[in-house]
């Protein structure tokens, strides 16, 4: 293991924490198992998991990013009201959940403008940024981040420069960079390593390593690539009690379920370790 040494000690860098706002049946790997229509119809728990997540976040004086759905923003008003007042930024995961590119351009745009509109209805606040569900769009898919300009996006946030069989755009560039004129991409985090991308921002992954390795990696990002993590996770990852979707494939189960009754435990331990 490298030890840090190229930054000043006592200097902390200040990263970025995410969350995407869905609920546990809105996941993509869901989608063949729980159809958009019956959504109404499944036990709501996003709105208990964010608040205990606003909680947890005062606790350690953290502020952060709710990539929140219109559909739920919809649902939850007051929600999206308590994210702002926390003092969180308020920002957008489209409305209904749809992958990227498994839209024309023009319904792709009118969802995430559909989203824009009403959370900012919602909560009175001016939406900058938008990350596409699944991180579906890869550096090649001008169309989209056309679309997310138009719209009235500042910044996007829906590349994961990695190779994964959902999704991924791993030769695009690692780092905050501009895709259009007035529209900034920040990419999840990865790790630079044997030549190629390791996802280290969180989501199913953060879960299945051990909390050191995590910890390993993202120190890595702050003290050798000396650049801010941008780190993401889901309201329902901290739900170990939330209902089973049952008949679903073993791999969807695994990357569903796995130690999500380590998570907050985890998280706690990201926002002590890093700021
Ligand atoms: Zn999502």
């Amino acid at each position: 293991m490298r030890s840090p040494t190229r930054v000043q000690p006592g200097i902390a860098m200040c990263n970025a924490l995410t969350i995407d706002v869905e609920d546990y049946f809105q996941v993509s790997a869901m989608a063949p198992y729980v159809a958009r229509s019956e959504w109404d119809t499944r036990e709501g728990r996003v709105e208990k998991n964010v608040d205990r997540i606003l909680a947890m976040l005062d606790e350690y004086g953290a502020r952060a990013t709710f990539f929140a759905l219109g559909w739920v923003a919809e649902r939850y008003p007051q929600l999206m009201r308590r994210i702002v007042d926390n003092g969180h930024e308020l920002a957008s995961h489209g409305f209904a959940h749809k992958r990227a590119k498994d839209q024309s351009p023009a319904a792709f745009f009118s969802d995430i403008q559909l989203a824009k509109v009403v959370l900012e209805d919602t909560a009175g606040v001016q939406v900058k940024g938008y990350r596409a569900p699944s991180f579906s769009i890869s550096d090649a898919d001008d169309w989209a981040f056309e679309c997310i300009e138009r719209a009235g996006y500042s910044y996007s946030s829906s590349i994961y420069p990695i190779r994964h069989d959902h999704y991924g755009s791993p030769d695009a560039p690692r780092f905050a960079h501009d895709v259009r004129e007035r529209l900034l991409e920040v990419p999840v985090t990865t790790m630079r390593l044997f030549g190629r991308n390791w996802p280290a921002g969180g989501g199913g992954y953060f879960r299945l390593l051990p909390y050191m390795m995590s910890r390993w990696l993202l120190r890595r990002v702050n003290y050798v690539d000396q650049q801010p993590v941008i780190f993401y996770f889901h309201p329902w990852e901290i739900d170990a009690a939330q209902p089973r979707v049952h008949g679903i494939d073993s791999k969807v189960r695994f990357r569903h379920y796995i130690n999500l009754h380590r998570m907050e435990g985890r998280l706690r331990q990201l926002l002590f370790d890093f700021q």
